[in-house]
């Protein structure tokens, strides 16, 4: 595996990569790497032939009260789990060097990012979806992978793809989860002992409603309710949102039908953990 660390020595590497009829896949991450992302790192492994990883923790997708400074960051841990699973390319660039002038412009997201994590958290698309085509550029990739643990990101970057005639194949990764059902994430590190047990009860939650829905319930604002319910039971974390929206488009429905998406985001004393299940009927 090499560690890349600016733009001109991974564009020349990746150039001869590519030159040599290789097929780029990539995995972008802010790093403090768990299974979650070792699965996406093991399904790139498997579809392509050069495995790019990055890992930067990018500020402009943080509020300015949100957890930059508090994310968990071990680069000398990532380095050898990105090893180990496979990786060939590790960039691991500075901010300067991700953003060496001040920005003189920004994607914005004009649809899917005012509900979710993007009501309560302004802005947080646009800086993904800026830092996320930067990356796109550096590397060029045929193929990227994401999970679907950010539904909502999913959602959005294959728009970006879509909008800005990227020619980039994206492949939607599933939730990697804990035994108790927690879904994997970097921030899992930030809940207190208490939380930490409680937390399973997001999934809990999520599967209830999932076994309503089988059960031929088709009212959205019933499921939601009784999500609700059980998260005001079976945890002290405040409920940021609760929502069932269709999938991809997150748009609001009356019915449940087609694909939809039942989001949770809970915030607890030091983190903010998101889950969701995407259903297909
Ligand atoms: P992050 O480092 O949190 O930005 O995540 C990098 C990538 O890993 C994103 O595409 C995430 O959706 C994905 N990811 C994070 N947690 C999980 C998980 N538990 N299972 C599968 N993919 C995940």
């Amino acid at each position: 595996m090499i560690v890349v660390e600016t733009v001109e020595n991974l564009r020349a590497l990746l150039n001869e990569k590519r030159s040599e009829g290789n097929k780029i896949g990539f995995v972008p991450t802010m790093g403090y790497l768990h299974e979650g992302h070792l699965s996406l790192i093991d399904k790139a492994r498997n579809q392509t032939d050069v495995v790019v990883l990055s890992i930067f923790v990018n500020p402009l997708q943080f509020g300015p009260n949100e957890d930059f400074d508090r994310y968990p960051r071990n680069f000398d841990q990532d380095k050898i789990l990105a090893e180990n699973a496979g990786v060939d390319i590790l960039f691991y660039p500075s901010v300067k060097e991700m953003y060496p002038a001040k920005m003189a412009m920004k994607v914005i997201v004009t649809e899917g990012a005012d509900v979710l994590c993007g009501k309560s958290r302004p802005s947080h698309f646009d800086g993904v979806a800026t830092v996320v085509l930067k990356l796109f550029q550096m590397v060029s990739p045929h193929t990227v992978y994401f999970g679907m643990k950010d539904a909502q990101q999913v959602a959005i970057i294959e728009k970006l793809i879509r909008d800005f005639n990227l020619s980039i194949d994206l492949v939607r990764c599933p939730t990697l989860r804990e035994e108790d059902g927690l879904a994997k994430s970097s921030r899992n590190v930030n809940l207190s002992k208490e939380e930490r047990e409680e937390a399973p009860a997001i999934y809990k939650s999520l599967q209830q409603a999932v076994s309503f829905i089988d059960e031929g319930e088709k009212n959205p604002t019933k499921i939601k309710n009784t999500v609700v319910d059980y998260l005001k039971q079976h945890t002290t974390g405040h409920i940021d949102y609760v929502e069932i929206l269709s999938y991809p488009d997150l748009q609001p429905i009356n019915q449940i039908e087609l694909e939809v998406i039942i989001a949770i985001a809970l915030q607890y004393t030091k983190a903010r953990l998101i889950d969701n299940v995407v259903i297909n009927l």
